[in-house]
């Protein structure tokens, strides 16, 4: 479980986040879904531990990790990442790719990677090299990599944008049902409320580096809590 406490950060004297609190469940999808420059890629940089807040406190299932006088590095955060432009390694083979991040035994590795190769159902691609691939079947290797090391939290932002209309869909729930049976907390950054009702349990909505409103999909999106809201909702359809 992760939880972020009244995290402010601050560029040239504005604020660009401003004041976000959330919490963030094992086995549930929360999407952070607001208009282009509120703050979310921001957020997530700052629970990555990739950048630092002004102020604020993180918690993962209870204990700081990190706040203005104490950090935790991002490498022992126990967090995973996807980024659009998260490559993967071109040198190396998907095997090697997938299980970059991985300790243990050599035999301990590989048993790890055929069973997440299995799930995104690539094995018959472990000796290939990325290049090989399509952008889709990159992106799930992508995913494998990721979830290999058993991350208690998976933070996405905006995996999928760089993928065709016709994969987009079939990643989206392959990647929902792997994530659920990993059961890793996952925070979704998406500028889309088609991605966000499509994928997530709980919504936060964004706006000016601030969470207006949050709560299950259904709520938020049949009863946005002001105009600037029903505005940016009504782009889906
Ligand atoms: P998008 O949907 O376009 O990715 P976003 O919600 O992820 O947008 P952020 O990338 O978090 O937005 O940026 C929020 C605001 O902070 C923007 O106005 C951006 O210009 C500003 N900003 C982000 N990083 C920096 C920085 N290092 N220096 C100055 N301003 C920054
Ligand atoms: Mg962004």
């Amino acid at each position: 479980r992760l939880e972020i406490r009244n995290i402010h950060r601050y560029f040239d004297g504005r604020a660009v986040v401003d004041d976000v609190s959330l919490q963030i469940q094992a086995g549930q999808v929360t999407c952070l879904l607001g208009p282009s420059g509120c703050g979310k890629s921001t957020t997530l940089r700052m629970i990555a531990g990739v950048e630092m807040q002004d102020s604020g406190e993180i918690y993962v299932d209870g204990k700081l990790i990190c706040d203005t006088m104490f950090r935790v590095p991002p490498e022992r955060r126990e967090i995973g990442l996807m980024f659009q432009d998260f490559a993967l390694f071109p040198h190396l083979s998907v095997a090697d790719n997938v299980a970059f991040g991985l300790k243990g035994s050599k035999d301990e590795k590989r048993l790890r990677v055929e069973e997440l190769l299995q799930k995104v159902s690539l094995t018959r691609f472990i000796d290939d090299y990325p290049h090989q691939l399509s952008g889709g079947e990159q992106q799930r290797v992508a995913l494998a990599r990721a979830l290999a090391p058993r991350p208690r939290i998976m933070l996405m932002d905006e995996p999928f944008s760089g993928l065709d209309n016709r994969l987009r869909d079939g990643i989206r729930d392959e990647t929902l049902t792997l994530l659920k049976e990993e059961d890793t907390a996952v925070l979704l950054v998406t500028h889309e409320p088609e991605e966000a009702m499509r994928m997530a349990d709980e919504i936060a909505l964004m706006r000016g580096g601030k969470i207006v409103q949050q709560g299950a999909p259904y709520n938020v999106y049949t009863r946005p809590s002001d105009k600037a809201s029903v505005a940016f909702f009504s782009d889906i359809n």
